[in-house]
């Protein structure tokens, strides 16, 4: 079976919100589709000699609002349907929580556990230079996304500044973001996307009256958001039942502790599988998990029509992009199961990269106690427009999510007009 559609998830979301909110029609076409695509296929020489073809993309959505911005992924899976939809969603992600980027995402379609260090840092310098001047700190920005971290942005960094006249150099630091904060990168990125989910999970709670402690959680995807979001919950005495990636699945009724499996999974090439203080169980019943929070940190379409009827949580907090698709939404809808949306529940992530953009270009280094205080007033602010929205509208939290972010890029456009 071919792999579905992530954009036309996007499509069907963006049309029931443009259709509630009566998006003005010329406005819609335009943000309807993407600005640029680009393709590269680009030659890697190997540890062996031999020389591999790998396929990038860069896709770049919208950027009425600021300039590109959103993360490289490197997965198998990456294609130009992935690649436009992710950047799709990075557009309403930063006008939600209001910070002047637009959206954009790229990626590289490799299975990156097959490579050494050594490839992966050739297969990234050579994406970068093919790239070229498609990306650029006042242009388009890259961060990490599934699969890459603050090291690839050193290399993307370091390849980018070489390839620049000598006296451009310097000035060019914040053409990636997430880098390693010794090269230029912000105290608290590597939390923020997980230190937002648990802001937003927060602010939940709060609303509902609902108490996180002794409250129980269980989580998709132990990589960097996953593994951050479930530590950082333990914070408030909340109990992590289960955890899956693609190694499998772990559950013990009685709670893993978060900081142990993270220990666990550092010296298990990032992976879950065979944690020892743990049961194993399929993936049927690791979704099936009775807990009051779910946190999907993986990818694309794991809340569909098939799988929406079996959660038994209160919430779904989506640390990943695009982890429900629209049957799935109305599944949880219909059930009464609340979603903290992708686009605000994520946004962590893109909200602490806009903070080291901005040091880079005032040459500042804040601290984390700063950043964190930043960038709990930027997700708790969205989540308040979200919210209010809802209510207004009557709607569920993602569709709610669309029109906060259609509505403000309906305005810039009005406000400025359509060139000529
Ligand atoms: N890849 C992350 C996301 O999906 C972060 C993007 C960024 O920091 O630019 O939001």
């Amino acid at each position: 079976m071919s792999k579905p559609s992530v954009y036309d998830n996007v499509t069907r979301q963006f049309d029931k919100a443009a259709d509630l909110m009566n998006l003005n029609p010329e406005i819609r076409k335009i943000l309807s589709r993407t600005t640029n695509e680009v393709i590269v296929n680009f030659p890697v020489k190997m540890d062996d000699g031999r020389v591999e073809m790998f396929t990038g993309y860069r896709v770049q959505h919208n950027n009425a609002l600021g300039p590109y911005k959103g993360g490289l992924r490197y997965h198998p899976a990456v294609d130009i349907d992935e690649v436009r939809a992710l950047a799709t969603w990075m557009s309403w992600k930063s006008a939600i929580v209001d910070i002047p980027f637009g959206g954009g995402k790229g990626g590289v379609q490799c299975e990156p556990g097959k490579y050494s260090q050594t490839e992966l840092e050739r297969i990234s310098r050579r994406f970068t230079y093919a790239l070229g001047s498609n990306i650029g700190p006042e242009y388009d920005i890259p961060a990490p996304d599934v699969n890459t971290n603050a090291q690839i942005m050193a290399w993307i960094l370091d390849t980018y500044l070489s390839t620049m006249p000598a006296h451009e150099r310097q000035a060019s630091v914040h053409v990636v973001t997430g880098k390693p904060v010794e090269s230029g990168g912000s105290i608290g990125r590597d939390k923020a996307t997980g230190q937002g989910v648990v802001f937003t999970i927060e602010e939940w709670a709060r609303d509902k009256n609902f108490d996180l402690k002794g409250a129980t959680y269980f989580v998709q995807g132990y990589g960097n958001v996953g593994s951050w979001a479930s530590r950082l919950l333990k914070s408030h005495g909340s109990v992590l039942l289960a955890a899956e990636d693609v190694s499998g699945a772990v559950f013990n009724p009685k709670g893993i502790d978060p900081d142990d499996l993270y220990q666990y999974a550092l010296k298990n090439k990032g992976l879950v599988g065979g944690y020892p203080k743990a049961e194993t169980v399929d993936h049927q019943t690791f979704l099936a998990t009775k807990a009051d929070i779910f946190i999907p940190a993986a990818l694309e379409n794991q809340i569909t029509a098939e799988t929406a009827p079996g959660l038994n949580v209160k919430l779904v907090a989506e640390g990943a992009n695009g982890p429900t698709n629209p049957e799935g939404d109305a599944i949880l809808f219909e059930r009464g199961i609340e979603v903290l949306p992708d686009v605000l529940c994520n946004a962590g992530g893109v909200v602490v990269s806009y903070f080291e953009w901005l040091q880079n270009k005032r040459s500042e280094f804040w601290d984390l106690q700063e950043v964190d205080a930043k960038l709990h007033r930027k997700l708790v602010a969205g989540y308040e427009r979200v919210r209010t929205t809802a209510a207004e509208y009557k709607v569920d939290w993602r569709t709610a999510a669309y029109i906060v972010a259609l509505t403000r890029l309906e305005t810039v456009y009005k406000e400025r007009g359509i060139f000529p």
